[in-house]
């Protein structure tokens, strides 16, 4: 294996965001949006859809609110905005189940510049893993969509791990996973406080992908797109 040289830190591994770094998560919300309502997916119930999205994923994420829950909370959310009654746990899980969730499965995709660069990490000699907030089933198989099963290497995700980032928790598990101090992986993610300083608060470096030019202006080790990624990690 060829290491790399990064500050003083020998990098040998790249810990990878699954949504948003690999898979385009809010394109896919939004088409999932557009395809299951249709005419009525107005700007503010897109909106709403986003808010109430990550409000309901934060609570699942501290351990307050269940997978399931979470789903039906949305949904809780955003009918009352379209007339609709809200109905039971049941008929909640079914209306998710038929209407927004096989419009974001059948939305999934990667980015053009994730195969590239999965492919130049590892010609460059750097081993890969990929650590998601998310559940085992849902990010496996996006990973399987997406084609990129088998280019990513080990994946941890914060269901498997019992920590969800920026928990240090689910870096180190991660970390320990891959066999590897945390000092020799960077973690490239695509949000600040979760993926950066999470990954930094774990002992790891931190690299920040920044696909929409939103970065904080104090960050540093920013990229727009993930093939400046073998560049930045060359000595
Ligand atoms: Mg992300």
């Amino acid at each position: 294996m060829s290491g790399r040289n990064c500050g003083s830190a020998r990098i040998t591994t790249v810990l990878l965001d699954l949504d948003g770094v690999l898979m385009d998560h809010r394109a896919a919300a939004r088409e999932a949006v557009g395809a299951w309502l249709g005419e009525r997916a107005t700007p503010d119930v897109v909106d709403a859809w986003f808010a109430s999205m990550a409000v309901h994923l934060a609570e699942w994420r501290a351990g307050t609110s269940t997978w399931a829950e979470q789903r039906r909370d949305r949904l809780r959310d955003v009918l009352p905005l379209l007339g609709e009654p809200v109905g039971t746990d049941e008929e909640l899980d079914a209306l998710f189940e038929s209407g927004y969730l096989p419009a974001y499965e059948r939305a999934w995709r990667g980015y053009d510049d994730a195969a590239p660069a999965l492919a130049a990490l590892r010609a460059a000699g750097y081993r890969l893993g990929v650590l998601t907030n998310g559940t085992e089933t849902q990010q496996r198989a996006k990973l399987r969509v997406l084609g990129l099963a088998d280019a990513v290497g080990p994946v941890f995700t914060a269901e498997a791990v019992g920590a969800p980032k920026p928990d240090p928790r689910a870096f180190l598990a991660a970390c320990a996973g891959l066999v590897v101090a945390p000092e020799e992986v960077p973690y490239v993610g695509d949000e600040p406080e979760t993926d950066v300083l999470g990954a930094r608060g774990a002992g790891l470096s931190a690299v920040l992908l920044d696909r929409d030019g939103t970065a904080p202006p104090e960050e540093t080790a920013v990229i727009g797109s993930l093939a400046e990624l073998p560049g930045l990690l060359r000595p």
